[in-house]
């Protein structure tokens, strides 16, 4: 068994680096996920894999890789997973092997997790930039999560219940260096760009 002195070294032993964006279901993350990669040419999107089955605007392959909950536990018992965690009823998580891989090559490396997703990488990857989406208002995010209709009320219902305690736990744990609100898209993005391009202070 590798101490984590060892195993945070072998993630990160080159000059890329990895951008954790966090937040409550509908604060917009996938849209600020996909401008970034856009807009910085060495960014790379990380491709988590999970055990929720697929939704409707989603493509296997690109959005998740769906695995069934075996098969993610095998891989999380062999240490696959730079992070892990259960969400809502379903498991989801970082493969390590490209991550290692792309940071190695000097690529900036994009991943979208929850909270403890978070707390794992700021304890595992501590230089890595964590950066937590707050929405401009609890309504709007109520608004945007019943916008998306590829969830069930009750599904809904559940997610927009741990918003609140998500923002708590990011708040709390101190695992993230920016709480970011993105209200206009395209300034929420410069925003990010700046502190990931460090011209702006952790
Ligand atoms: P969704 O089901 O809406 O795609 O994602 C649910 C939650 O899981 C979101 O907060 C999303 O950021 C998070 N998530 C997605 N991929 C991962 C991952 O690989 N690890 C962790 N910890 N959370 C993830």
């Amino acid at each position: 068994m590798s101490s984590s002195a060892d195993r945070k070294d072998a993630v990160a032993g080159g000059r890329g680096n990895l951008v954790v964006i966090s937040g409550p279901s509908g604060t917009g993350k996938t849209s600020i996920c996909n401008l970034l990669l856009s807009r910085l040419p060495q960014a790379v999107w990380s491709i988590s894999a999970t055990t929720r089955p697929l939704r409707g605007e989603e493509s296997a392959g690109s959005s998740y890789e769906y695995i069934d909950a075996d098969e993610f536990a095998r891989r999380r018992a062999n240490d696959d997973f730079l992070e892990s965690a259960e969400y809502c009823g379903h498991w989801y998580g970082t493969p390590i092997g490209p991550v290692k891989r792309w940071i190695a090559e000097g690529k900036i490396v994009i991943t979208e997790i929850d909270v403890q997703g978070g707390m794992q990488i700021a304890a595992r990857l501590p230089e890595s930039h964590r950066i937590f989406v707050l929405p401009p208002d609890f309504e709007s995010l109520k608004a945007r999560l019943a916008g998306r209709r590829t969830e069930s009320a009750e599904h809904m219902a559940s997610r927009l219940e741990k918003a609140d305690g998500e923002i708590a736990i990011a708040r709390d744990s101190a695992c993230y260096q920016h709480f970011v609100t993105n209200d206009v898209l395209d300034d929420t993005v410069t925003e990010i760009i700046d502190i990931i391009t460090n011209k702006q202070p952790a």
